[in-house]
C-alpha cells in the first residue's frame, strides 16, 4: 500500500488536490471534513455531535473522528492506499492513525504539508463559501477559529511525523497546476523509494 497524508490548514487547497492525486495514482481519498458532512446530512447522531464543533469552528472530538476512521477502512479492505485529507488533525489522531495502519501491515509513506499565508487563507475560504453551501465558510470569525485550532492543535502534528522524516513542505500558492506538479514530483520521489 502507499499512503500520504495532504496536510496543511483550512483553505490550504487539500480538497482541490485531493480529487487530482486521487485518480491519478488509484488511492481511496479519506476526507473526514467529507465524511462529517455526510453524517450531518444523514441526521445520524454522530452528525447531531460533531456538528455542535464544527458550527463553532473547534474540532470535532478524538474519538469520534477515530471511529468513523476505522469504520471507513473496515469499508475499504481492497484499497491499494489512502489518502487522507483533514486527518489527521491532532497528535492523539496521528497515533490512532499508525496503530491502525500497523494491524493493516502499512504505514505512512509521506506527509505533503501545503504552506499558504494565513490572510490568502481567508480570502479563499470567504471565496468558497459564496458558492459551496457552507456554512462555516460564510463566518469570518468561524473561519479565524478554524485557523487558531490548526496553529494550536494541528500545527503540530507535522512535528510528530517529522520526527519520522516523513514530512515534505510544498508551496501552496500559485496556480492549481504548478501546486499539483510539485506534489506529484514529491510522491513519485517517495514511490521509487518504497517499491
Ligand atoms: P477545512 O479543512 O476547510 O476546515 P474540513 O472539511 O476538513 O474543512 O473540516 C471541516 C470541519 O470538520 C473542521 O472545522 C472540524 O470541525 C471538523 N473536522 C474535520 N476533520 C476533523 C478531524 N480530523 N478532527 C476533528 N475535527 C475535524
Amino acid at each position: 500500500m502507499f499512503n500520504l497524508i495532504l496536510f496543511g490548514p483550512p483553505g490550504s487547497g487539500k480538497g482541490t488536490q485531493s480529487e487530482k492525486l486521487i485518480e491519478k495514482y488509484g488511492l481511496i481519498h479519506l476526507s473526514t471534513g467529507n465524511l462529517l458532512r455526510e453524517e450531518i446530512a444523514n441526521k445520524t447522531a454522530l452528525g447531531l455531535e460533531a456538528k455542535s464543533f464544527m458550527d463553532k469552528g473547534q474540532l470535532v472530538p478524538d474519538e469520534v473522528v477515530i471511529g468513523m476512521v476505522g469504520s471507513f477502512f473496515d469499508k475499504h479492505k481492497d484499497a491499494k492506499g489512502f489518502l487522507f485529507d483533514g486527518f489527521p488533525r491532532t497528535n492523539a489522531q496521528a497515533e490512532a492513525l499508525d496503530k491502525l495502519l500497523t494491524f493493516k501491515n502499512t504505514s505512512i509513506a509521506v506527509v505533503l504539508a501545503l504552506q499558504v499565508s494565513e490572510e490568502e487563507l481567508v480570502k479563499r475560504l470567504l471565496g468558497r463559501g459564496l458558492t459551496s453551501g457552507r456554512s462555516d465558510d460564510t463566518n469570518e470569525t468561524v473561519i479565524r477559529a478554524r485557523i487558531v485550532e490548526y496553529n494550536v492543535k494541528t500545527a503540530a502534528v507535522a512535528d510528530y511525523y517529522k520526527q519520522f522524516d516523513k514530512v515534505e513542505d510544498i508551496a501552496g500558492e500559485g496556480s492549481v497546476d504548478d501546486i499539483l506538479a510539485s506534489l506529484c514530483q514529491s510522491i513519485d520521489a517517495r514511490m521509487s523509494k518504497v517499491a
